[in-house]
C-alpha cells in the first residue's frame, strides 16, 4: 500500500481528486475519492480496520497510522468522502453529532461570545446552556432569518452558529449573506447542515467556515449508526480542530465508519425519493382540515422557499406541522401504524417525533414558545416508502 501524508490529513493514493470532483454528486457517492482498483485486492467495499494500534518498521517510517484515536484507515476513507461531498479540504469523523459540536466549541475560551440562531436542535441548545455557559462562554440567541440581530455583535463576539433549515421550525437562513457579514466582522460562521446533507446544500461554498453534521441522520440513512462530522476548508482551522480532536478523543470507530460509507452510496437516491415523498405529504397536510400549520420549505408559500431555491439544490425531507391540540398530537402518535413514533431523522423509514418531550425536552418552555414549538407540533422525517402508503397512514391517524 502506498500512503501520502499531507498536513495532518491522510490521503490514500487513488483516484485523482480533480477527476472525481468533475463527476455529478450521485456518481461521486458511488465512485468514492481515493478508492483504488489496485489497493486492498480491488475490494469495492472499503475494508474495516478494527485495529487500535499500527506497527512501525523504524522511527520516522512510512506508515502514517499510529493509534486509532488519532486516525484509522476506515475512518480516514470516510473523512475523505465526506470532505469531498461537502467541498471541504478536511473532515473529521466523530462518535456523534454532539461530539462534533463539543469539539468545535473547544475552539473558544472563557469570555468569548457567540451568536446562535434561536431555533436549533435541542441537544445543541442544551450543550451551549449546560456546558459552555458554565465554562464561561456567552451566547446571544437571535432570529437570524429576521432583521435586527446585528446589534448583538460585541467586541468579544467570535462566531455565528446556525442551521438551515432549522430544527424543527424550518426557518431558512441566508448563509451567503451571513458568510459575508462574518468575513467583514472577523467571525467564524458555523453551519449545522444535518437537515439537508451535502447532497442538497454545501455551506462552505456559501461562505461558512465550519460545517457540522449529525452523520446519524441522512449520511448514515439507515437508523443504524451514531456519528458526527466537522468539515472545513481553511488550513489553520483544520490543524487546530485536528489537534482538539486528538486531544478530546471522540473518534468514530472503524465499523461505524464503514456503515456510514455504505450509507453514502445511496445518499443521492434516498434524498431524491424522500424529497419527492415530502412534497406530496406537505401538500396533503396543507389541505387537511385538522392540520393548522405546515412547515416545509418546498411549499411555494413557505417564507424561505425562494431563498432556499437560491442556496440549496433541494428542500429536503423534514416537515413540521401542528394539529388542533396537544391531546390530538399525542393521539396521532398512538394511531400511526406504518410511520414509527421515534426520535431521529434521515433514515429510510419515516419517523414522527414529538419535539416537546423528545428532541427539545431539555429546552425551557419559554424558549420553545418563542421559537414556535408548541404541544401541538409534530415533526415528520420522511423516508423512502411509497408516498401513497405514508399519506394513507397520516390520513387514518389524523382521523
Ligand atoms: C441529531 C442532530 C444533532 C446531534 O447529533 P447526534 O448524532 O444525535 O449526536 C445535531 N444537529 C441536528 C440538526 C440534529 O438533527
Amino acid at each position: 500500500m502506498c500512503w501520502k501524508r499531507k498536513k495532518g490529513f491522510f490521503y490514500h493514493r487513488g483516484r485523482k481528486r480533480e477527476r472525481i470532483m468533475a463527476y455529478h454528486i450521485s456518481t461521486r457517492c458511488q465512485h468514492l475519492e481515493g478508492q483504488n482498483k489496485e489497493e486492498h485486492y480491488g475490494a469495492i467495499s472499503y475494508p474495516i480496520y478494527p485495529s487500535s494500534a499500527f506497527i512501525h518498521q523504524e522511527v520516522g517510517g512510512k506508515n502514517p497510522y499510529d493509534y486509532s484515536r488519532l486516525q484509522n484507515p476506515t475512518r480516514a476513507q470516510l473523512e475523505k468522502v465526506v470532505a469531498s461531498l461537502e467541498h471541504g479540504t478536511d473532515c473529521i469523523a466523530l462518535s456523534s453529532g454532539i461530539a462534533a459540536l463539543a469539539c468545535i466549541m473547544e475552539l473558544f475560551r472563557p469570555g468569548d461570545h457567540i451568536i446562535i440562531d434561536r431555533d436549533l436542535y435541542g441537544g445543541s441548545i442544551r450543550y451551549f446552556r449546560e456546558v459552555n455557559e458554565k465554562n464561561g462562554l456567552q451566547f446571544s440567541r437571535v432570529s437570524l432569518h429576521e432583521d435586527g440581530w446585528e446589534k448583538e455583535v460585541k467586541e468579544n463576539t467570535k462566531a455565528i452558529f446556525l442551521e438551515s433549515p432549522t430544527n424543527p421550525c424550518m426557518n431558512v437562513n441566508d448563509i451567503e449573506a451571513l458568510g459575508k457579514f462574518c468575513k467583514a466582522h472577523n467571525l467564524l460562521l458555523i453551519v449545522d447542515n444535518t437537515f439537508l446533507s451535502p447532497y442538497f446544500q454545501n455551506p462552505l461554498d456559501l461562505g461558512a467556515d465550519i460545517v457540522l453534521h449529525s452523520g446519524t441522520k441522512f449520511l448514515s440513512g439507515h437508523h443504524d449508526a451514531i456519528a458526527g462530522f466537522i468539515v472545513v476548508k481553511d488550513e489553520a482551522l483544520q490543524e487546530r480542530l485536528r489537534f482538539l480532536f486528538k486531544t478530546t478523543g471522540a473518534g468514530l470507530d472503524a465499523f461505524d465508519s464503514w456503515l456510514i460509507l455504505r450509507g453514502i452510496k445511496t445518499l443521492a437516491i434516498r434524498m431524491e425519493k424522500a424529497q419527492e415523498n415530502s412534497l406530496k405529504i406537505a401538500e396533503f397536510l396543507e389541505k387537511h382540515p385538522k392540520v393548522k400549520r405546515v412547515l416545509y420549505p418546498g411549499l411555494p408559500n413557505h417564507p424561505g422557499h425562494e431563498l432556499m431555491k437560491k442556496q440549496a439544490r433541494g428542500f429536503g425531507a423534514m416537515i413540521s406541522f401542528d394539529v388542533e391540540s396537544g391531546e390530538e398530537a399525542k393521539e396521532i402518535l398512538k394511531r400511526i401504524q406504518l410511520i414509527y413514533f421515534a426520535e431521529s431523522l434521515g433514515g429510510t423509514e419515516s419517523l414522527l417525533t414529538y419535539p416537546l418531550t423528545q428532541t427539545h425536552a431539555d429546552v425551557p418552555k419559554e424558549i420553545l414558545a418563542e421559537n414556535g414549538i408548541y404541544e401541538t407540533t409534530l415533526r415528520l422525517s420522511v423516508g423512502i416508502e411509497d408516498a401513497e402508503d405514508l399519506i394513507s397512514d397520516l390520513k387514518q391517524a389524523l382521523g
